[in-house]
């Protein structure tokens, strides 16, 4: 605990806790130590962010101050903190997330916004009845916020991992949607949904795409938390990618879209790629907020 000149029993006051927590996070080593402290403590304290800036002269409740130093402690060993807090925000949705299911990530969010866009192109008449496939949903949070964004699409989504599909399931209740709008099929890729092939205005994913020799590299909440399934994209990260190209024109009605996230390294490949299965024309890549090469964006029709 911090040094003040307050009597040793006096409860902690919050700019302190703060601190504390903060300087833990930096011996480890751990990554934006500020941000993450102000996280987990707004979160403890069940505050907005700004309003802990508003209270930093005020005393903490031991308890509280208890648990903060837990999730510090916590969070300092590698532990993602939205496990810890059994949250993630996506879209502006909160999602479950835990142990077994991705993080969904801020770029990811790109993805969806995309796919909105090409959405608000579509004709009035194109707008009703619309099915998007959503392949590898983790936590579903593509699947969901599409469903909740784009009133009258379906969404399919599969997934192998029943880890997952559990907080997927939980997700799609959460925010109120029926399993008419969402619908949640166990299994490999496209394995599991035969019966859509034809019928689907867009394919979208956000497959696992680390290079296998790489994952080690990873920031040690990635590598040693996050389920390897989700992020293990074979020996050029591109193996679940190409196997997705592949199998999509099969589902993709004419003018259908294909939305990739893909790693920021190999844009060209994946371009050539999807040239390359000659199904697709209007192939580009958009970057992430950080300005890489992050989305990759087709259109299923007659080729190049
Ligand atoms: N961008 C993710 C990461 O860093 C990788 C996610 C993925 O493979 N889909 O950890």
């Amino acid at each position: 605990m911090a040094k003040n000149s307050r009597s040793s029993d006096s409860l902690p006051l919050l700019r302190e806790v703060l601190k504390d927590g903060e300087r833990t996070l930096l011996e480890k080593g751990i990554s934006s130590p500020a941000a993450e402290a102000e996280y987990l403590l707004s979160n403890v304290l069940g505050m907005k962010r700004h309003e802990l800036f508003l209270s930093f002269e005020k005393e903490i409740e031991r308890g509280k101050a208890e648990l903060f130093s837990y999730l510090i402690g916590k969070r300092s060993e590698g532990v993602p903190s939205q496990y810890l807090l059994n949250s993630c925000e996506f879209m502006g949705y909160d999602f479950e997330v835990g142990p077994g299911v991705l993080v969904p990530r801020p770029e990811t969010e790109i993805l969806v916004c995309e796919v909105v866009e090409e959405w608000k192109k579509l004709t009035p008449a194109g707008k009703t009845d619309a099915i998007i496939l959503d392949i590898g949903t983790g936590s579903g949070a593509i699947a969901i916020s599409l469903a909740l964004i784009l009133a009258g699409v379906k969404v399919i989504a599969t997934e192998i991992s029943p880890a997952a599909l559990l907080f997927a399931e939980r997700n799609r209740a959460k925010h109120g949607l029926s399993s008419e709008r969402v619908r949640f099929c166990p299994g490999d890729l496209f394995q599991p949904i035969d019966e859509y092939k034809g019928r689907v205005w867009a394919v979208v994913s956000n497959p696992p795409y680390v290079k296998a020799h790489e994952l080690e590299t990873l920031p040690v909440e990635v590598r040693d938390y996050e389920p390897r399934i989700a992020l293990d994209g074979g020996p050029d990260g591109l193996s679940t990618i190409r196997r997705i190209i592949d199998g999509s024109a099969e589902f993709l009605i004419q003018d259908g879209m294909l939305a990739l996230e893909i790693p920021e390294d190999s844009a060209e490949k994946v371009v050539s790629m999807t040239r390359g299965a000659g199904r697709f024309a209007e192939v580009k890549v958009v970057k992430d907020l950080s300005g890489r090469d992050r989305i990759l964006m087709a259109r299923h029709g007659s080729g190049p």
